[in-house]
């Protein structure tokens, strides 16, 4: 059993739908008091009051309107944080975009959108919120990366993957700067993870792809929280600069005859 996280504050960037959902759900239950962000304010509102309609959520659930990449509002929802819960604990990075661009059409405002949300938002979202992670004596840093980028590729995925990569370079030397104020930075890489948007691609799409996972289904956003939960929790305190995939072994195989069955 491990220590509960009961009454920590907890920021998830990109909280009102799919992984981030998830885990700020997974923290909720777990007695947290979660602040969740997203650019549509209706929709993260919703989120939160759904969240916190559930009967085993016991801490406190909001929700602001905020853009990752807009260093402001990052100042604001770290402000807002310590204004509702008294500080911050732990920071989700998680807000990411996914668009697909074929290299030779990119332009370069395709890559300032896909860097400025996914790379440059995790470490506005990370250093808003420093001054209450040293206060906390708990802080904790998880950043939601991906297999895409630093362990595999996507064709039209190029500026995707080198943000995903680029934030494990971000995390790794976040983490020998926070050592000595006891905060952790640590990197999860989902693997594909049935959220509500990979469920619009239809039963086709799921089916092939659960067939390319050696535990036989996608991921859901519950194993994706379960492991930030974990990395927040005092029993994690000596885990820092580290990467953890959540994929059903996805990567794994050197073939398809590398797969039992
Ligand atoms: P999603 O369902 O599309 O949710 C994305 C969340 O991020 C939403 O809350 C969205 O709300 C928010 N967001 C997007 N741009 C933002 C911005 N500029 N500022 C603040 N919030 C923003 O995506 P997801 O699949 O859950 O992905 C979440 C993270 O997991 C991403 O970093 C992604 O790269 C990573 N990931 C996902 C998978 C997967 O299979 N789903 C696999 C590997 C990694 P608004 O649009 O209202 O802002």
């Amino acid at each position: 059993m491990f220590t509960p996280i009961t009454g920590r504050s907890v920021v998830v960037t990109g909280g009102s739908k799919g992984i981030g959902k998830g885990i700020a759900a997974v923290f909720a239950r777990a007695g947290a008091h979660v602040l969740i962000t997203a650019r549509d304010e209706a929709a993260a509102r919703r989120t939160a009051a759904e969240i916190a309609a559930d009967e085993a959520v016991t801490g406190r659930i909001s929700a602001i309107a905020a853009d990752v990449s807009n260093e402001e509002d990052c100042e604001r929802v770290a402000l807002t944080a310590r204004e509702r819960h008294g500080g911050i604990d732990v920071v989700c990075a998680n807000a990411g975009i996914f668009p697909s661009t074929p290299l030779v059409e990119m332009t370069a405002a395709d890559l300032d959108a896909v860097l400025g949300v996914n790379l440059k938002g995790a470490i506005l979202s990370v250093r808003a919120c420093l001054d209450a992670l040293t206060r906390s004596g708990n802080g904790r840093v998880i950043i939601t990366s991906s297999i895409t980028g630093p362990l595999t590729g996507f064709a039209g995925w190029s500026h995707y993957g080198a943000s995903k990569a680029g934030q494990l370079g971000f995390a790794r030397s976040a983490a020998l700067e926070l050592a000595e104020a006891g905060i952790t930075v640590n990197a999860i890489l989902p693997g594909n993870v049935l959220t509500e948007g990979v469920a619009e691609l239809g039963d086709g799409y799921l089916k092939s792809m659960a067939a390319s996972i050696p535990l036989g289904r996608l991921g859901t956003v519950e194993d994706v929280g379960n492991l930030a939960l974990f990395l927040a929790t005092d029993e994690a305190a000596f885990i820092t600069g580290q990467t953890f995939v959540v994929d059903g072994g996805q990567v794994l195989p050197e073939s398809l005859d590398a797969v039992a069955g």
